[in-house]
């Protein structure tokens, strides 16, 4: 069942349920992609309707931000609780592990995917990394055939907000991988060149104001 905030169909799921649901997603054959938007993406959304139906066209739609929890009880509407981006990445890749998945990583600057992917792997070593490509590039049609030929079934895509989104909407689905997933900042977090904030931030909902 979807909870609209301020034009956002937001899945009302726990962080478990929320794993479950991209779960079956990666374990069936169509395309599918998940988002993770923040209260920014809201506003943005609200400027840029084409934005908004991506946003609402998305088979996850993941409130990433204590500020969208707390506008959704203020509208009389309470979502369950925050399912951070970062954490459905964590759950994603676990549930992959235990497949024997196929990973690909798209985004952020030269290099970070690769370290990424590299410690990924050392707490993940039943994922095959198939790919990584940087998100500073012009011509998405031979990106796509890239992610397309290494046959991923797992993708991240961290090109930032909007353009992630509107990138796995458009190439998404000719790259024939099973779930995407646009991540923000996420490799950076992986790789270690940005880092999570402290626990006690982040279950105070204040990861925003501590990075
Ligand atoms: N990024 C990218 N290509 C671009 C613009 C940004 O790959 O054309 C990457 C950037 O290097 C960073 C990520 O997108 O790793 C997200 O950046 P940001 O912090 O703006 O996103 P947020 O996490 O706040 O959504």
């Amino acid at each position: 069942m979807k909870t609209d905030i301020l034009g956002i169909q937001f899945d009302n799921l726990t962080r478990e349920e929320a794993k479950e649901a991209g779960a079956a997603l990666l374990r069936s054959p169509e395309f599918h992609y998940a988002v993770t938007p923040n209260p920014e993406f809201i506003l943005a959304a609200d400027k840029d309707l084409e934005f908004q139906k991506i946003l609402n066209q998305a088979d996850l739609v993941l409130p990433d931000g204590i500020g969208v929890v707390y506008s959704a009880k203020i509208l009389g509407t309470p979502l369950k609780g925050r399912v951070a981006g970062f954490d459905f990445a964590c759950d994603m890749l676990d549930v992959l592990n235990e497949m024997g998945g196929r990973l690909y990583l798209l985004g952020a600057k030269p290099g970070v995917a690769e370290e990424a992917g590299r410690r990924i792997l050392e707490s993940h070593p039943n994922i095959v990394l198939c790919g990584t490509h940087d998100g500073y590039f012009k011509d998405s049609d031979p990106v796509a055939r890239e992610v397309a030929q290494a046959q991923p079934d797992l993708l991240f895509v961290c090109l930032g907000a909007p353009k992630q989104e509107r990138w796995m909407a458009q190439y998404g689905p000719e790259t024939g991988v099973k779930l995407a997933v646009g991540l923000g900042g996420s490799l950076d977090v992986f790789a270690g060149t940005v880092e999570r904030a402290p626990e006690a931030w982040r279950k105070a909902g204040m990861e925003w104001l501590y990075r």
